[in-house]
């Protein structure tokens, strides 16, 4: 298959058709009409096989998360997704890989009303890179710089469930599936983030872990916050590997969750716990602002857990830097036995 007849194939009607794109895939731009009083938000992401997922990962999965990981951006703005374009770079032209992973990205698509518009089709190893667009009334978008001390600090759904879902990956355990799915298909909290305009003070997504992302919520507006580790929402599994071990670094400091964290005035809190409990994704208090800078982590027992506050950098030296360089040496492995990267290309 050639580059025109893969794209002809399997991007041009991917999510539904939309009044605002006046001309989509197959030119050389697209043209989309932003309505009056809207402004444009938009976030680019680089998915890398070795780094954010391990190179026989499902297509499906892959074309999700790539999808996943810009819309949770927008809700973290409380923006409307409205938009996608698609840089993919691929090893050969493996038909039956690029349909699997079109079809993951074409359900995550419709499910939100993105309509993907354009990209580049290109050979190399193999990268997704997915930029999203949205819209979000002028002056309503939810930014990291508006906590103010008293403030709750909330969270959505459960923490670090895909960290444990990557740990087992990495020591080559089975891992339950429904753990699993937290890592390969997150879900991005776009109806929540719209619902918190003009509730929320602060909000940021949960890519990199809630200590180190909250952490910029505390830079960005100058304030500093207290957790109660007891607060934290915990699945089971989690729940289970920290009260065995006293490790907090699961909830804390691993990446993937893809939930919101937001700031929101204390009289509030009976109204967002609501709104969680209307879209089914339960909302929990962890923890209040104060002006007082950095961020303290308090345990159960009502003793302060240390933190160094970071989360997951790509250029750390050390720390969660492991988790990059175990992948990679994990990559090389699968690539050896991965027939996307032993075909010769159609190209
Ligand atoms: P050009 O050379 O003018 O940049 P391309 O040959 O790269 O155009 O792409 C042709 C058309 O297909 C463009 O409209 C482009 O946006 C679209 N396109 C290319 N790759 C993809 C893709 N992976 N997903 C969606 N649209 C794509
Ligand atoms: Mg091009």
């Amino acid at each position: 298959m050639s580059e025109f007849d893969l794209i002809r194939a399997f991007f041009t009607d991917i999510g539904p058709k939309r009044a605002d794109v006046a001309l989509g895939v197959g030119d050389d731009c697209a043209l989309l009409a932003l309505p009056e009083g809207q402004c444009l938000a938009v976030s680019i992401d680089t998915l890398s096989a070795g780094i954010h997922f391990f190179p026989d990962c499902a297509p499906e999965a892959i074309g999700h998360k790539s999808l996943a990981v810009g819309l949770s951006d927008l809700a973290a703005m409380g923006a409307a997704p409205a938009w996608s374009t698609l840089a993919l770079t691929l090893p050969s032209a493996d038909q039956a890989w690029v349909r699997a992973f079109s079809a993951g990205f074409a359900a995550l698509s419709k499910t939100h009303g993105i309509r993907l518009v354009g990209g580049d089709t290109t050979r190399g190893p193999l990268s997704v890179t997915v930029q999203v667009h949205g819209y979000v009334p002028v002056g309503a978008a939810v930014r990291r710089d508006g906590a103010r001390p008293g403030d709750l600090v909330c969270v959505s759904g459960t923490l670090g469930d895909a960290g444990l879902a990557l740990r087992g990956l990495l020591a080559g355990e089975a891992v339950d599936p429904a753990l699993r799915r937290r890592l390969e298909y997150p879900t991005p909290r776009v109806e929540l983030g719209l619902r918190l305009r003009g509730l929320a003070t602060a909000m940021i997504d949960l890519s990199d872990g809630l200590a180190g992302d909250l952490g910029h919520i505390l830079a960005a507006s100058g304030v500093g916050a207290e957790l109660d580790l007891v607060h934290l929402p915990l699945s089971p599994p989690v729940a289970d590997v920290v009260a065995r071990t006293g490790d907090w670094s699961l909830p804390l400091s691993s990446g993937d969750d893809y939930e919101l964290c937001f700031c929101l005035p204390a009289e509030r809190a009976r109204e967002v716990r609501e709104l969680g409990a209307g879209l089914d994704c339960p909302i929990r208090t962890v923890g209040r602002i104060r002006a007082k800078a950095g961020l303290a982590c308090r345990l159960p027992d009502g003793g302060l857990y240390a933190t160094d506050g970071s989360g997951y950098d790509h250029f750390a030296a050390g720390g969660d830097a492991a988790r990059l360089i175990a992948l990679r040496d994990k990559s090389r492995i699968s690539a050896a036995t991965q027939s996307l990267h032993s075909q010769p290309s159609a190209r």
